[in-house]
C-alpha cells in the first residue's frame, strides 16, 4: 500500500480530495490469519496470530451467550443512545450518563474527538513511538502532529508540555501506550492533566487498563469534574476480548460528549456490539482470568527473550516489545514458521518487534519460532 500522491487519469475528482488526505499513508493492521494461510497453503488453525494485541482466549461466555439472544433480533436498527450499556458504564465509573460516548471500538470515540475539535491548521501533540491512530486522526482533518521525542521509549510529559502552543486543540496520552508498553503513573499524568490548559483537551487512551493490576488501573475517570478538559478512552477489545465486535467508549464532561454526539454517525455500534459490552463488563471472573494469563505470559515472554540473549521493554500491556536487529527479515522468517507478529517500523521502530501475549501454548510456540527465525535472519539456519 502507499499514499495517494501520483497523478491520476482514471478518476479526476481525486485530484480534487484535499492533498492532507491524498498524503495519509494507510493504517497497516496485523496480518490476517486466512491471508497467510493461502500464501502459506497452510491449514489457518495451524497458525498462530500475535500480531494485534487482541485476547487469545476468545470471547467470555456471557458475552457469547448475550450476542446469541441479541442475534434474534437483528432486524431492528440498535439503541442509537446505547442506554443499557451506558447505565452499566455510568454505575462502573461513578458518573451520568451524559458523561459517556460509546464508539465502533475506542478508535471511533478517538476519530470523534478529532473531527468535533479540529480544522485545518491546527495542532495536535502526541508523542513519538505512541499509537498510530493520533496521527491519522489528526492528518484526516488537515490539522498538523506534533510528535514529542519520547522519553525511554515512553511519553515525555514535560516535553509534551512545552509543545502545546495557541493553536494546539487536542493532546493524546496512551497509557499503557502501544506499541511500547510503557507506562505512566497516576500522578505524573494528574499533574499533566492539570497543566495543560483548559482550552486544549487532553485525551488519556487507556485501552489497556484493564490488564493493569487493580492497584495500579487509572483513576484519571475520576478526574474529570474538576478538569473539563479531559477525555479518557476504555475499550471491550483488548481485556474483554470483544476486538471484532468494535466497541469502546469515552468518558469525559457532559457538554463535551454533547458535542461529540454531533457528530456521531447515529447508529454507531451495532447491537450485537452493545449486547456483548454489557454481558462482559458483569463478566469479571473472565477480566481477572485474562488478566492472569496475560502476566504468565508476560513473564514466559521475558524469560524466554533472556535466554536468546534479546532485548525487551517492560511491558503493562498484553504484548511486549522485543529487539531482533533485522525485525523485516525475522518477521518474515516467522511468517514462515506460521506464526504472525507485528512489524513496526512505522512506529519509528525498525529494531523492533512487537508480540502479543498469548495462550501458553502460543507463547511456546512463539519462543521456539523466533530463536530458529533469528538463527535464519543471521543466515545461519542451514549451518
Ligand atoms: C487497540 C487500541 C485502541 C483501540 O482499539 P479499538 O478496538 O478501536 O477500541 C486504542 N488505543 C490503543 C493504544 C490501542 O492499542
Amino acid at each position: 500500500m502507499s499514499s495517494i500522491t501520483s497523478d491520476y487519469h482514471d478518476v479526476p475528482a481525486i485530484h480534487r480530495a484535499p492533498e492532507y488526505v491524498r498524503a495519509i499513508a494507510p493504517y497497516v493492521g496485523g496480518k490476517p490469519i486466512e491471508e497467510l494461510a493461502r500464501e502459506l497453503r497452510l491449514d489457518p488453525a495451524s497458525i498462530v496470530k500475535l500480531a494485534s494485541n487482541e485476547n487469545p482466549r476468545g470471547p467470555g461466555r456471557e458475552a457469547r451467550e448475550a450476542i446469541a439472544r441479541a442475534a434474534a433480533e437483528l432486524q431492528r436498527y440498535p439503541d442509537g443512545n446505547g442506554y443499557a450499556l451506558k447505565q452499566a458504564l455510568a454505575r462502573r465509573h461513578s458518573h451520568s450518563i451524559d458523561e459517556i460516548v460509546l464508539g465502533n471500538g475506542s478508535n471511533d470515540v478517538l476519530e470523534l474527538v478529532a473531527q468535533a475539535f479540529l480544522r485545518p491548521g491546527d495542532e495536535t501533540v502526541y508523542s513519538r513511538h505512541a499509537f498510530i491512530v493520533y496521527a491519522l486522526a489528526t492528518q484526516a482533518r488537515g490539522a498538523r502532529g506534533v510528535e514529542v521525542p519520547a522519553r525511554e521509549y515512553g511519553h515525555d510529559l514535560a516535553a509534551m508540555r512545552d509543545a502545546i502552543t495557541p493553536r494546539t486543540r487536542i493532546v493524546f496520552i496512551a497509557n499503557p501506550n502501544n506499541p511500547t508498553g510503557t507506562w505512566l503513573a497516576a500522578e505524573a499524568v494528574e499533574a499533566f492533566v492539570a497543566a495543560v490548559p483548559r482550552d486544549v483537551i487532553v485525551v488519556v487512551d487507556e485501552a489497556y487498563d484493564d490488564y493493569l493490576e487493580p492497584a495500579q488501573q487509572s483513576p484519571a475517570i475520576g478526574w474529570i469534574g474538576r478538569r473539563p478538559h479531559l477525555v479518557v478512552t476504555r475499550t471491550f477489545s483488548k481485556a474483554f476480548g470483544l476486538a471484532g465486535l468494535r466497541i469502546g467508549y469515552g468518558v469525559m464532561d457532559a457538554e463535551v460528549a454533547a458535542l461529540l454526539n454531533r457528530v456521531r454517525q447515529p447508529f454507531n455500534v451495532s447491537a450485537l456490539a452493545q449486547a456483548a459490552a454489557l454481558a462482559a463488563l458483569a463478566d469479571t471472573a473472565y477480566v481477572e482470568e485474562s488478566r492472569r494469563i496475560n502476566r504468565e505470559g508476560l513473564r514466559s515472554f521475558e524469560d524466554g527473550f533472556a535466554s536468546l540473549g534479546l532485548e525487551w521493554l517492560p511491558s503493562r500491556g498484553n504484548f511486549v516489545l522485543v529487539r531482533v536487529g533485522d525485525a523485516m527479515r525475522v518477521y518474515q522468517a516467522l511468517l514462515e514458521r506460521g506464526v504472525i507478529v507485528r512489524p513496526v517500523a512505522n512506529y519509528g521502530l525498525p529494531e523492533w518487534l512487537r508480540i502479543t501475549v498469548g495462550i501458553p501454548a502460543e507463547n511456546a510456540r512463539l519462543l521456539v519460532a523466533l530463536g530458529e527465525a533469528l538463527a535464519a535472519a543471521r543466515g545461519c539456519a542451514d549451518g
